[in-house]
């Protein structure tokens, strides 16, 4: 007989999980089940808000990175589908306000921007090239994720795939064993929802508010991204992410920790338009900026980092994923893998 694998959640980690699954077990029935599906739109389902790019914060010399690492392999080997799966190579010059000491891009332990060699070297810049107040930058090549095109990507994958995609809410662990008895596993992917589903209910789930906008694409064609902050995780973060050359530019944003609000800050918004005129020179004036929509998500942070763990419920095998916080996109595919790993008992992912 099959074996059968449910999926609770359907942002880009429930997504990917199965993609992994179905990778590794062909023939199993895998279920993804999820309030909130790919088109859908509330501040409580991150995904869709996401800028999205690969830029580490990993800093763990450890398991983070790895995902990571697994996922800029990935998106190498999806940029090649570019239209069709929304994944673009695109380079990012990134400026940091304080020292690289204490900019939280050095690896524990190496004391080195651990990616180097993955990006296929990192140029910082010169100081002739930094903007005032900077400390230090670097350029790199890597990847922006259009997610208005990669998360339905995803979907459409799951079900050519087989995969049975079903839309649904529950409040407990139990209402999902009730409703689904016979599977050998339950990957619990639900982001913030692990905070108040019953039987996990992680208080160490907390929202990271994020506010963005879209805006039309620049007459003057976008070729790179830009980001400036005092260091790689901070609240008062500037970036513009290009969905290609003609798909609009992500412009964002701040990360505000504890914060569960879904709502349009309009102020926020303005500066948010000074700050990334100021950074990309191409985006022209604010006053000028066509804005098609503004958003607020809030990202599943976890004191700790993200929950990758086994737990028996009685019969019942529940394996979590979830907690990426603002980094879900760029290690959705180390963390699918980590998750599957778990199946083998002896996994030491
Ligand atoms: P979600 O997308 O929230 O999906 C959770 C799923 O679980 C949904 O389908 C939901 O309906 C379902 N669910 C929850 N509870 C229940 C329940 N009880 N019953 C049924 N279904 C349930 N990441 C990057 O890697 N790079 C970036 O550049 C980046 N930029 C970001 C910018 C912003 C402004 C924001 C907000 C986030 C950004 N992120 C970025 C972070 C990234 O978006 C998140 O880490 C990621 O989307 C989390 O995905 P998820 O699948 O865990 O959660």
């Amino acid at each position: 007989m099959s074996s059968s694998y449910v999926i609770l959640g359907a942002g880009v980690i429930g997504l990917t999980t199965a993609l992994e699954l179905r990778e590794r077990y062909p023939q199993a029935n895998i279920i993804i089940v999820a309030k909130f599906l790919p088109g859908d739109r509330d501040a409580s389902y991150t995904s869709p808000w996401a800028g999205a790019n690969w830029l580490s914060v990993a800093t763990d010399n450890g398991r983070q990175e790895e995902w990571d690492r697994i996922t800029y392999q990935k998106f190498k080997e999806l940029a090649i589908r570019t239209a069709e799966v929304g994944v673009y190579a695109m380079p990012i010059t990134a400026v940091y306000d304080s020292e690289i000491e204490d900019a939280g891009v050095l690896s524990t332990g190496t004391g080195k921007i651990w990616y180097d060699g993955l990006v296929g070297g990192i140029a910082m810049l010169g100081e002739e090239r930094l903007p005032e107040g900077a400390k230090f930058g670097y350029e790199l090549s890597t990847f922006v994720v259009d997610t208005q095109v990669y998360l339905p990507w995803l979907q459409g994958e799951a079900r050519r795939q087989g995969i049975e995609i079903r839309r649904g809410m529950f409040e407990s662990l139990d209402e999902l064993f009730t409703a689904f008895p016979d599977a050998n596993a339950y990957f619990n992917c639900t982001g913030l929802g692990s905070y108040s589903l019953k039987g996990v209910e992680d208080k160490s789930i907390y929202p990271t508010r994020g506010q963005i906008m879209l805006v039309e694409s620049p007459k003057t064609t976008m070729t790179r991204m830009y980001f400036r902050s005092p260091q790689r995780v901070n609240k008062d973060t500037t970036y513009v992410f290009p969905r290609g050359p003609h798909n609009g530019v992500v412009l964002g944003g701040i990360r505000l920790d504890n914060d569960w609000s879904g709502e349009v800050d309009l102020e926020l918004a303005e500066d948010i338009k000074q700050r990334c005129c100021a950074l990309a020179p191409e985006l022209g004036k604010p006053e000028d900026l066509k804005v098609i929509y503004h958003g607020v998500g809030l990202r599943p942070s976890r004191k700790g980092g993200a929950r990758l763990e086994r737990e028996r419920f009685a019969e019942h095998l529940v394996i979590h994923n979830y907690g990426a916080g603002g980094a879900g996109y760029q290690a959705s595919w180390g963390m699918a893998r980590g998750a599957v790993d778990l199946l083998q008992k002896d996994s030491r992912l």
